[in-house]
C-alpha cells in the first residue's frame, strides 16, 4: 500500500496532541504555541493537574507529583539540550517560580557505584557545556558539610558529586502553569472520556493518520497527531518492543510546622542504592484545615512492570506489553510490601528523626523505558502524520521546559540528522552505546503481594 505525503504544515494546521496535559505533551503544545500555531487540540483523561495542587487523587501522569529533580544533564542528547532547560527553569516566566536552586548530592556506598560515579563526575568536570558548581565530595565530613540534616543519617562510606545549581520543581504546579499559558493562547482541551485516545484514524488509501478517535466515539481530525501519553504509550500504539513501562514508589511523609522549618531548603539527596527525597513542600487541601507539610521520597530499584496480553493499535493480534495501572484510576491500590520496605529504608538513611513515622500517602508511578534511554521523537514508520513523543525513560520532567522544543522542529522538519538517528523508530536497536538504565530485569507486578485492592478496572 502506498504511503501518502502529509499535507504541508502551517501555523493554521489542526494539530492534535494526546497526552496533552503530561510533560512532553504540554511542553509541545507551549512550543507550537510560542512559534505561532493556532489550531492546537489537547486530549487528555485527566486536566491540568490544577487538582494535584491540592493534596490531589491524582496520580497518572508523572508530572502530578509534588516535587521532581532539576538539574543538568549530560547524558545523551538530552544533555545538548541542558542549558537551554536550566535558562528556561530559571528566567522563563512560565517556569521560573517553581524551580528551587537547593542544591543536590548524588552519592554511592558500594565501591562499583562510586567508581561510576567518579567516571560521570570526569566527564561532568571536562563537558564543554559545564555551567554549574560540582565538587566531589570524599568522606562523610565532607557530605555531612554540604547536607547538615544528614549527620545522623546512615551515610558512612557515601561518597559522591555535589551540584550547586540544582534542585527540585514544584511538578504539578509547574504543569498547572504551563496550562494556564496555554489557555491563555486559547488552546482548546478536552479531558475526561471525551479526551480519552481510542485509536488514530487511518485514511485507508494513504496509510495517513488524519486524526483520533476518542473513547466517546468522537472523531478529531487533524493535519498532525502527537502521541505523548508517556507510560501508556505502547499499550495505545505498538512500539514494537521499542518502550517498556515501569513503575518506582512514592511515599508521602507529614511533618509539623517546626519540623518543615528545621528541613527548609536542604539539598535533593539521591543516592541509586536507595532512593531520594526533598525539602519539605506546604501543601494545600482541596478542604479547608488540611493543609499541611509534606516530604516526599522515592525508592530507586530498576522499577516494576506489569506485562498483559493487549492489543494496541497496529498489533494483529493481541501482544505481551506493561500496562500502567494508575493511583488515579485505582485509588484503592497500595504499593508492594517490598517496595514499602524500601521506603522505610530511605527514611531511616536519609531522614532517621522520623523512622517511626507512617506514611501518609504512597502509590505508584509510571514511566517508560527505551533500551538506550534516548526519548522516541519520531514518525510513525507506517502512518505519517502519526509522531511518537514518548520514551521519557524515568528523566524527563526536567525537561518540561524544553522537551517540547525538539517535537516541534520534528514537526517542522528541522530537527537534526543526528537527533532524528538517536530519537528515531529503532526496534532492535538495543543500548549500542550503553546510556540505558542496564541492571538487573525489573520483577513483574503479578509476582509481589500487597499492591492490588479491588478490582475497579476504570478507565486508566
Ligand atoms: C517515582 C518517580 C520519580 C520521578 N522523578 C523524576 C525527577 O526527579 N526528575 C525528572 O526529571 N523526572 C522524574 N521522573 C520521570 C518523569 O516524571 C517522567 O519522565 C515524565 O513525567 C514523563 O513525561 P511524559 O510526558 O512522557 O508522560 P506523563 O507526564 O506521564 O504524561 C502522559 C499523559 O498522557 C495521558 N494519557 C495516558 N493515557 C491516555 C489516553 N488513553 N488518552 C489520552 N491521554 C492519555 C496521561 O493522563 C498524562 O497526562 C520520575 C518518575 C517517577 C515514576
Amino acid at each position: 500500500m502506498a504511503i501518502g505525503p502529509t499535507s504541508p504544515l502551517t501555523h493554521d494546521s489542526a494539530i492534535v496532541i494526546v497526552g496533552g496535559a503530561g510533560t512532553i505533551g504540554s511542553s509541545t503544545a507551549l512550543h507550537l504555541c510560542r512559534r505561532g500555531y493556532k489550531n492546537i487540540t489537547l486530549l487528555d483523561v485527566y486536566g491540568f493537574p490544577s487538582d494535584y495542587v491540592t493534596y490531589g487523587p491524582s496520580q497518572s501522569a508523572g508530572a502530578g507529583d509534588i516535587n521532581k529533580h532539576i538539574g543538568t544533564s549530560y547524558s545523551g542528547t538530552r544533555g545538548e539540550i541542558s542549558d537551554m532547560t536550566m535558562d528556561m527553569w530559571r528566567n522563563d516566566p512560565v517556569f521560573k517560580d517553581y524551580y528551587h536552586e537547593v542544591g543536590e548530592l548524588t552519592a554511592a556506598s558500594l565501591p562499583e557505584h562510586i567508581a561510576d560515579l567518579r567516571k560521570s563526575y570526569k566527564a561532568k568536570l571536562n563537558h564543554p557545556n559545564k555551567s554549574e558548581e560540582i565538587k566531589w565530595l570524599g568522606d562523610r565530613e565532607e557530605i555531612i558539610a554540604h547536607c547538615p540534616h544528614l549527620a545522623n543519617g546512615l551515610v558512612d562510606g557515601w561518597q559522591g558529586i555535589w551540584t550547586e545549581k540544582a534542585g527540585w520543581g514544584a511538578a504539578n504546579d509547574a504543569v498547572d502553569s504551563v496550562g494556564r499559558e496555554l489557555r491563555n493562547f486559547g488552546v482548546k482541551m478536552i479531558f475526561g472520556q471525551p479526551g480519552t485516545f481510542g485509536r488514530p484514524l487511518i485514511d485507508e488509501a494513504t496509510t495517513r493518520c488524519v486524526g483520533v478517535i476518542t473513547k466517546d466515539g468522537e472523531k478529531h481530525y487533524a493535519d498532525r497527531v502527537v502521541m505523548a501519553t508517556g507510560a501508556w504509550s505502547p499499550s495505545l500504539i505498538d512500539l514494537a518492543g521499542q518502550c517498556v513501562s515501569k513503575c518506582w514508589i512514592v511515599a508521602h511523609l507529614e511533618v509539623s510546622e517546626e519540623e518543615a522549618r528545621r528541613y527548609k531548603s536542604i539539598p535533593v539527596v539521591y543516592n541509586g542504592e536507595v532512593g531520594f527525597c526533598f525539602e519539605p513542600r506546604f501543601i494545600r487541601h482541596h478542604e479547608p484545615g488540611k493543609d499541611r507539610w509534606i516530604i516526599k521520597l522515592c525508592d530507586e530499584f530498576p522499577g516494576y512492570t506489569r506485562f498483559m496480553e493487549t492489543t494496541p493499535f497496529g498489533a494483529e493480534e493481541p501482544i505481551k506489553v506493561s500496562v500502567p495501572r494508575s493511583h488515579s484510576a485505582h485509588p484503592t491500590d497500595t504499593v508492594p510490601e517490598e517496595g514499602m520496605r524500601r521506603l522505610r529504608r530511605v527514611v531511616e538513611v536519609m531522614l532517621p528523626e522520623f523512622t517511626e513515622r507512617e506514611f501518609v500517602k504512597s502509590y505508584m508511578c509510571w514511566c517508560t523505558d527505551t533500551a538506550d534511554a534516548e526519548w522516541l521523537f519520531c514518525q510513525h514508520p507506517s502512518h505519517p502524520g502519526l509522531y511518537l513523543a514518548t520514551g521519557d525513560s524515568g528523566h524527563s520532567f526536567v525537561t518540561l521546559p524544553s522537551a517540547g522544543s525538539q517535537v516541534v522542529d520534528l514537526l517542522e522538519g528541522k530537527a537534526s540528522a543526528e537527533r532524528m538517528r538517536r530519537w528515531g523508530w529503532r526496534p532492535g536497536r538495543g543500548d549500542p552505546e550503553g546510556t540505558g538504565r542496564g541492571g538487573v530485569a525489573p520483577k513483574d507486578l503479578s509476582d509481589l503481594d500487597g499492591w492490588a485492592h479491588g478490582d475497579d478496572e476504570r478507565a486508566e
